[in-house]
């Protein structure tokens, strides 16, 4: 039998497995035993936590002949037929897939027919928002008066988007994140039952990692067992997802506070060339210092407090620059060494000690000769940087090829032979969760579920972009999107289209973005810089 991933395998069939959601369960189990099941339904929330595993667990137990405390009783011949997924009269339409006007037609052709099979025709319609306004309007003539026999099970994870005329017609949930508490203990269980031997802390880590998504936390744990065959360790975990270990960090906190530039500047090197993500480090550098600082105050700890503030400040202002910017490692290197040089120069200048409220601050420092770099010069690089992602995003729609995109998407399965490659690895397993949407005569468009994969995205893009010449041939401007951004900017194309409105491509001058940085070369830390760099490297 070929291998079925573990999501499917454990995908909840009956709505008392749904692992999360026991508010709505307790509701929708209350309504079967009432007989009080509704003609149309909307489940609203983020993806991966169960809307449509609810939904078809939901178009089962209405249509159960033997419901069992309002649950499915799995053993009846409607339970068979709808576990079979041959069901003719439960009805499964993905409005992310297309615009849906011609299914909704479909369904108003057909929605006064009786059931085939079953008590109640249901109709499954997954990310509902996406439907386009004729597919809406014709939606709600149906929802107006559905017949007896039928329900519609709406699901979206931007209920804004649906229009309120549809909302107003259904019975809304809304779906939560699932805690880390009942990830860990779905992991466990499914552990147990594919004797999968792994570390708690694993689990621990998966569950903060998927961010309350169930499918999310089963798709990692899953790319794990195929990584390891042995017991699964953190070690495992932190290869596996581009992840520094815990021991590697504290160590590099300590040379920040011993001022070791050289040891620093290499380490992020290191990473960054082990493809290891420099998002995720930074925020745990900072939840490190957090936790640290936690301690000095409840636990007396000997820990210089001042330093673990003045750095949890740092590394706060770090995250913000880089979730706007490409250019991740530079970010991260100018405004530690910056750091290095403000502590140095209050070491050695007797600089009066600042109060906890005025700590360093990047963004605020004084532009001065022992300031490393104009912080002018950084915030101006940013936005040009954001400017050409636009562009990009822009010439994608402007060259947009099918038989391009055919071509690209047809060589995209080689991505997974690099998934375990030493240099490749981190950047392939990650762009393969990515969506191909748009590929032009030298572009293309990703798109990726959340924004903190965006993120990693960019930070993985020069990986990803000689890993795409590895496989193409050929080098490709390339930008990262979320699903969201993806559906407005697709539908701001479509309607300038219709409009008579044209992209046109806008060349992208390949030169050095970045002014030079100023340097004074009698600083100590910039000296360093220079040795480590070059002279004209200390670019952002
Ligand atoms: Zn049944």
């Amino acid at each position: 039998m070929s291998y079925q991933a573990l999501y499917r395998k454990y995908r909840p069939s009956t709505l008392k497995d749904v692992i999360g959601q026991d508010v709505v369960i307790k509701i929708l189990e209350n309504a079967v035993k009432n007989n009080k099941i509704g003609h149309a339904y909307l489940f609203s929330g983020p993806r991966g936590i169960g809307k449509t595993t609810i939904a078809k667990a939901l178009a089962k137990t209405a249509n159960c002949l033997e419901p069992i405390n309002g649950d499915s009783c799995e053993k009846c011949n409607n339970c068979n037929s709808i576990n079979s997924g041959f069901c003719p009269d439960i009805i499964e339409i993905d409005a992310a897939s297309n615009n849906g006007v011609d299914e909704i037609r479909e369904i108003k052709n057909k929605i006064s027919l009786v059931p085939n099979e079953l008590k109640y025709k249901v109709y499954i319609i997954d990310e509902v928002h996406m439907l386009s306004i004729g597919a809406f309007n014709a939606l709600l003539k149906t929802l107006e008066e559905p017949p007896e026999h039928v329900i519609f099970i709406l699901a979206t994870t931007d209920p804004q988007k649906v229009p309120s005329t549809i909302i107003s017609r259904c019975q809304c949930y809304e779906f939560h994140r699932i805690s880390n508490k009942d990830i860990v203990e779905r992991l466990k269980y499914i552990c147990k039952e594919e004797n999968i031997k792994i570390d708690d802390e694993v689990l621990d880590r998966i569950a903060t990692l998927s961010d309350g998504g169930m499918r999310d936390s089963i798709g990692m744990l899953d790319k794990l067992t195929a990584y390891s065959n042995s017991n699964i360790t953190l070690d495992d975990f932190e290869k596996v997802n581009g992840i520094v270990s815990v021991v590697e960090k504290e160590k590099f906190i300590d040379n920040i506070h011993n001022n070791n530039v050289l040891e620093i500047i290499k380490f992020i090197d290191n990473i960054y060339d082990n493809g290891k993500d420099l998002i995720i480090f930074t925020q745990d550098l900072l939840k490190i210092c957090k936790d640290k600082c936690v301690n000095y105050y409840v636990n007396n700890t000997d820990d210089d407090i001042e330093f673990l503030l003045s750095l949890s400040n740092l590394l706060n202002n770090i995250l913000k620059d880089i979730k706007t910017s490409p250019n991740v490692k530079t970010i991260l290197e100018i405004n530690i060494l910056s750091f290095l040089n403000i502590a140095r120069n209050n070491n050695t200048q007797s600089v009066v000690k600042k109060e906890k409220n005025d700590l360093p601050k990047i963004s605020e420092q004084p532009i001065a000769n022992e300031t490393i770099v104009e912080n002018n010069t950084v915030e101006d690089d940013n936005a040009e940087e954001s400017i050409d992602f636009k562009t990009i995003i822009n010439n994608c729609f402007a060259r947009a090829n099918k038989q391009e995109k055919q071509m690209f998407e047809s060589k995209w399965n080689l991505i997974n032979d690099y998934t375990f490659d030493s240099k490749y690895g981190a950047a392939a397993s990650f762009v393969a969760d990515g969506t191909i949407r748009v590929v032009g005569e030298g572009e293309v468009l990703i798109s990726f579920d959340y924004e903190s994969m965006v993120n990693r995205g960019i930070n993985l893009l020069e990986l990803i972009q000689n890993l795409f010449e590895k496989i193409y041939g050929r080098t490709y401007d390339i930008a990262f999107i979320t699903t969201d951004e993806w559906n407005k900017v697709k539908t701001e194309f479509i309607n300038n289209k219709n409009n008579g409105i044209k992209y046109e491509y806008i060349p992208i001058e390949r030169k050095k973005k970045a002014q030079k940085a100023k340097i004074d070369k009698n600083n100590a830390v910039a000296s360093e810089a220079i040795e480590l760099f070059g002279d004209n490297v200390v670019l952002v």
